[in-house]
């Protein structure tokens, strides 16, 4: 009996914002497979309907992953093609994707990338910290263990990047102030959106424009090493 071959596995990078960063080649991926698993299918809608793409949408988020995991194996494993979407960005930064590649490439399903938008790259570009090293760090804990990452990192001869929700930002500035030093840094917040702002200063400064600045939306956290030669 002829062994059936396996369904492919897209990852396809949405906006992170704006719709109109979507690639083309990520529009025709999503048009030409039979099945999308999305993060939000509310969210992933909208999308859709900016492309008017009508291939059906599958929800795949971090806490239904254990029963849903094994039903999209069996759509690869069927020799159905499948691509994946986060809410945002390239899916397995800072989100749930990274299991369901673990459990494809198990599987010996083909894994294949179609490159988008990322905050966390397109933050760093325009931050003006150097980008030949950087460490991403995605989210710190919200509560216990933060220090210790922090402290980890201390050491590293390379721009650090974090991910932070906005009420968070002011109080993550602070401890990275009082960890790190008063080292060079930015935030970037809504990029690609209306809003769009990258904000640069040193760790203090940051902290006491955005302690009195209430911020909105989403946010990315870039710092420097302690580098006398980047200055803002
Ligand atoms: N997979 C996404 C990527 O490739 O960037 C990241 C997903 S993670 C769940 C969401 C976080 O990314 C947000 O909390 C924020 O820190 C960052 N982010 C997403 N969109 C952003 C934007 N437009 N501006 C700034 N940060 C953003």
């Amino acid at each position: 009996m002829l062994k059936e071959e396996k369904g492919i596995l897209y990852l396809v990078s949405t906006p992170i914002g704006n719709l109109g960063d979507m690639t083309h080649r990520g529009i025709e991926i999503l048009n030409s497979v039979p099945l999308v698993a999305a993060e939000d299918t509310r969210q992933s809608r909208k999308l859709f309907s900016h492309y008017s793409i009508t291939t059906p949408l599958i929800s795949y988020f971090e806490h239904n992953r254990f029963s849903r995991i094994p039903r999209l194996m069996e759509h690869l494993n069927h020799g159905k093609d499948l691509a994946l979407i986060t809410d945002a960005g390239t899916p397995g930064i800072s989100d749930p994707a990274y299991r369901i590649v673990r459990e494809a490439i198990e599987h010996s399903i083909n894994v294949v990338s179609i490159p988008g938008p990322s905050a966390m790259l397109a933050a760093l570009v325009a931050s003006g910290l150097p980008t030949d090293r950087f460490i991403f760090e995605g989210f710190l804990p919200p509560k216990k263990g933060r220090k210790k990452r922090i402290e980890k990192v201390k050491g590293a001869e390379a721009t650090i990047i974090y991910y932070e929700s906005p009420h968070r930002l002011a109080r993550s500035l602070r401890q990275f102030y009082e960890i790190l030093g008063d080292r060079p840094a930015a935030v970037a917040r809504e990029l690609t959106k209306i809003h769009e702002e990258i904000k640069r200063g040193t760790l203090s400064e940051l902290f006491a424009y955005y302690d009195q600045n209430k911020p909105k939306g989403e946010c990315v956290i870039l710092i420097g090493k302690n580098d006398e030669n980047v200055y803002f």
